[in-house]
């Protein structure tokens, strides 16, 4: 189904190769300039996510130049023709490779895939739908993996990692939500106060989290969600508690697991791996739909800053840097 008003040009935030640099840069385009795809949609939300922060400043994430980034979005579909979508449909899209394979979010229009996308819960907003985004949808990805796993709020305390970031910060809420004693790991103690309204009992300095140096570890965590793999995931695994679980969701600290099988064997420690961009569409329908649940916008309101599509270039650098708090929201207006 199509609409008689398509524009002619759309807007987008670009990563071009500027002799040996890659640097971003606005862009005005012609449509026809926008990817494949069975869906238009007029985007109104984005939202930055440690990837985006690698894309816009350069850092290799993106497969070919000139490439728009924003690896989620929420925006409202102009014509659809797969026929799954009428104009003016809510959609949200998070993964799937955009904003790193193919044009993404960081636009005034995407096209894209029909079975890509996912339907805006009823009651809430574009703008809810990136302040989870990418990360919130992660984490809700782990809390369920946790949870099918056999984690439950009786087996002891759930470690969050990278306990500050986007990934983070949702995962507290939502275990907290379900029931579950969080203890926060961070590098930001000064984030105490947010970290605790966000749901967490303890708060853990990075620094104090005991490294690996056995390979078994007294047990301490019920279930772990590590954003930042390294040395903290060898050391939460080895001391995740016999039929514990461990959903490894990131790479903050590295991209390194050094570690021995034991944990696995001898505890029936399960290491869970979250892939949040090909999750498979039955699965990504069901997270979304506990999200308006679980995460409704006045319980992410702490969580979420809103800034605009203009403010990319300045913000890359900082989440890189691990200085961003919670989830950043990306008006692309
Ligand atoms: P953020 O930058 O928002 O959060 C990352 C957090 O990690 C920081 O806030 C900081 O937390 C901590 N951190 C940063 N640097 C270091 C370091 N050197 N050592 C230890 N901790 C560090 O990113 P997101 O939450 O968006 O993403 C987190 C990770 O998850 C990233 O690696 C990202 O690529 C990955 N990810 C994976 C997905 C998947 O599908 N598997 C989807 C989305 C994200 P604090 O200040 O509290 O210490």
């Amino acid at each position: 189904m199509t609409t008689s008003t398509l524009p002619d040009t759309y807007r987008a935030l670009r990563v071009i190769q500027d002799g040996d640099e890659r640097r971003a840069e606005f862009q005005t385009l012609p449509l026809s300039e926008l990817p494949d795809g069975e869906v238009l949609i007029e985007v109104s939300h984005s939202s930055l996510n440690y990837k985006d922060g690698l894309a816009v400043t350069g850092k290799g994430i993106l497969r070919q130049l000139p490439m728009t980034p924003g690896i989620d979005l929420a925006g409202t579909v102009l014509e659809d023709r797969s026929g799954t979508y009428v104009p003016g449909d809510a959609v949200i899209l998070t993964g799937w490779g955009i904003g790193e394979q193919q044009d993404g979010g960081y636009a005034t229009h995407a096209r894209v895939k029909a079975d890509w996308l996912v339907r805006q819960p009823a009651g809430t907003d574009a703008s809810w739908a990136m302040s989870v985004g990418t990360a919130g949808f992660t984490a809700m990805l782990a809390v369920m993996a946790l949870e099918d796993a056999g984690v439950r709020p009786e087996h002891g305390d759930v470690l969050v990692t990278g306990a500050a970031g986007g990934v983070g910060s949702t995962a507290i809420a939502l275990l907290a939500h379900a029931g579950f004693t969080v203890t926060a790991s961070t590098g930001r103690t000064e984030e105490e106060t947010y970290l605790r309204e966000l749901g967490a009992t303890n708060i853990i300095p990075r620094d104090e989290l005991p490294a690996l140096t056995r390979p078994l570890e007294k047990e301490r965590w019920g279930g772990v969600v590590d954003t930042v793999a390294g040395e903290t995931l060898a050391g939460a695994y080895a001391s995740t508690r016999t039929h514990g679980a461990v959903a490894v969701c990131g790479i903050a600290s590295g991209i390194g697991l050094k570690t021995t099988v034991f944990p696995l064997i001898l505890r029936g420690v399960s290491l869970l791996g979250i892939d949040s961009v090909t999750c498979p569409q039955p699965r990504r329908q069901a997270a979304w739909k506990r999200l308006a649940l679980d995460l409704p916008a006045s319980r992410l309101a702490s969580v979420t800053q809103t800034r605009g599509l203009s403010e990319v270039t300045e913000l890359a650098p900082q989440i890189l840097a691990g200085q961003v708090r919670g989830r950043t929201v990306i008006d692309v207006n």
